[in-house]
């Protein structure tokens, strides 16, 4: 009997779920659709969609409760920046669907939907979402303006920590580098002149560590993480880096937020799928660690067969969790924050659990109407964060 195995040369090979996330991150990157997104998008009414949202945002009365004015807790606030709808996403029929801008009020999510109306057809249905208490931040400045005082509070000699959490390709990164470019002036501006400011920076990759300062531009090097009999969880052999103007310690967070791009041997890393963490230690002992967290890109766990692969997408999602929970215990002032939940949240541990310390988190989201689910899913975390306080209102 003759087999024909013509057929297994053009077999499409079976790919891995984080083949296919690399792939979603190198589209984003390179502002390419998902043809599944556009054809989705093209049945839909988008005409009618974009003018409702128009007709929405006349309707404001502007600056009236700018969410500014939003109480929120002194210890961990909650803040939200849109990225703007970008080109490319406008060409494939996709709309703005987040109303983000702080002289309209409150940060709105529009949905469009389509509903069957007898005697019509199919008719397109709009409807906005509101999230009071959440402050939105628009530009690089705002965003900076928005989240100095975790600088001055670093500079006076306490604990500050920043989050970046959302989505892959939400702005984190970008919104990062804002804020890299900005602080290292008003860091030393605070220090008059004197002393030096150290940095260390790592990656945490399931519960890998790489360090990203090595003096190796080539590759991270990976370190590691010990428990000690203090029960904290170190960072050991990790490269700390000195400087005393600004300029060269704008320089080091560049060269090690870029390093994150830069294959570790042995690894298949994507920078979605890590934690970046920079931290700043002031001559005042004040320090200021920036997070940018891995996409939250929901169920991934249900992406994977291969065993490393869903301890590691499991472990992605118990850290966002646990950063989740443990900044919803110190903004509620409810509970312990469960920190031994994660590695991630294990080696911030002191951030969550010193009383004088002082959390943000920035939920970047995209605007993209076919990213609503995900922009949906980040904001409703984000206003957890805020407790009891205001929950998400339908708008008419
Ligand atoms: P993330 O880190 O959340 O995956 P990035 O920060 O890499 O996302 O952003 C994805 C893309 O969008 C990048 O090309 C970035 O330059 C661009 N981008 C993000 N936020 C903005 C913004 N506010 N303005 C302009 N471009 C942005
Ligand atoms: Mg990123």
């Amino acid at each position: 009997m003759v087999v024909d195995k013509s057929d297994a040369s053009v077999e499409t090979p079976k790919r891995s779920g984080w083949e296919i996330r690399d792939e979603e991150e190198r589209r984003a990157k390179n502002h390419e659709g998902d043809p599944h997104d556009i054809r989705a998008l093209r049945i839909a009414h988008s005409a009618a969609f974009v003018k409702g949202i128009k007709e929405y945002r006349q309707r404001q009365p502007t600056n009236t409760t700018s969410s500014e004015m939003a109480p929120s807790s002194s210890v961990a606030r909650v803040f939200v920046r849109a990225r703007p709808l970008f080109a490319h996403e406008a060409q494939r029929g996709e709309w703005n669907c987040v109303s983000a801008d702080p002289a309209l009020g409150d940060l709105v999510v529009h949905s469009g939907s389509e509903r069957v109306v007898a005697g019509k057809g199919i008719v397109p249905s709009l409807g906005h979402q509101s999230y009071p208490g959440v402050t939105p931040l628009m530009t690089d400045e705002d965003v900076y303006k928005g989240l100095q005082y975790l600088v001055q509070t670093a500079a006076e000699g306490g604990k500050s920590t920043l989050f970046m959490y959302g989505m892959t390709g939400s702005g984190k990164t970008h919104s990062m580098a804002g804020i890299h470019q900005r602080a290292p002036a008003d860091i030393f501006g605070a220090l008059s002149g004197a002393g030096t400011v150290q940095l260390t920076a790592y990656e945490l990759v399931g519960k890998r560590c790489f360090d990203l300062l090595s003096e190796d531009d080539e590759t991270k090097r990976e370190v590691y993480l010990r428990i000690g009999e203090d029960d904290h969880t170190h960072v050991c052999g990790n490269t700390e880096r000195a400087t005393s103007t600004p300029s060269e310690l704008q320089q080091m967070l560049q060269v090690a937020s870029g390093r994150r791009e830069t294959a570790a041997t042995g690894t298949n890393l994507s920078s979605s799928r890590s934690h970046a963490v920079y931290h700043l230690l002031l001559p005042s002992r004040g320090s200021f660690m920036m997070i940018d967290l891995a996409g939250n890109e929901g169920n991934l766990e249900t992406f994977f067969h291969d065993r490393e692969q869903m301890a590691e997408a499991a472990e992605i999602n118990a850290s966002l969790m646990a950063v989740n929970s443990c900044l919803r215990a110190r903004a509620t002032g409810a509970g312990h924050a469960p920190f031994r939940e994660s590695t991630l949240t294990r080696v911030l541990r002191d951030a969550f659990t010193e009383p004088s310390s002082c959390l943000a988190l920035l939920a970047c989201v995209s605007p993209a109407s076919s990213h609503l689910e995900r922009t949906t899913c980040t904001l409703k975390n984000a206003v957890k964060l805020l407790g009891d306080g205001p929950l998400p209102t339908m708008v008419v």
